[in-house]
């Protein structure tokens, strides 16, 4: 059985994921922003092994920590929409869990 989620709700500082193997996952909104998977956010190397890391998403802005919404990304994944506009990290499911605190 693939691990997949039966249902996900945007609470305001965490999502509560149910998923298919009855099991459940609370995730902090803040855990989830910091651990967004996008090369900008995870650092993207160059040729060289270089790591560059983009400095205007540590910004205090609020809304950085704030999901507007997430769409599903075929059947192993979902992106997340920050108010703040951030919407590059796409979390596959395995992912998700495996933040579950
Ligand atoms: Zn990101």
């Amino acid at each position: 059985m693939t691990l997949k989620p039966n249902n996900i709700v945007i609470m305001n500082d965490q999502i509560a994921i149910k998923w298919n193997d009855a099991s459940e996952s609370l995730i902090d909104n803040k855990t989830l922003r910091l651990q967004c998977p996008c090369a900008n956010c995870s650092g993207e190397s160059d040729v060289f092994g270089n790591i560059y890391k983009s400095n205007n998403l540590k910004t205090n802005n609020e809304n950085q920590y704030l999901i507007n919404r997430y769409i599903y990304i075929g059947h192993y994944a979902i992106r997340i929409v920050w108010r703040d506009g951030h919407n590059a990290g796409i979390y596959s499911f395995e992912f998700l869990k495996s933040l579950d605190a």
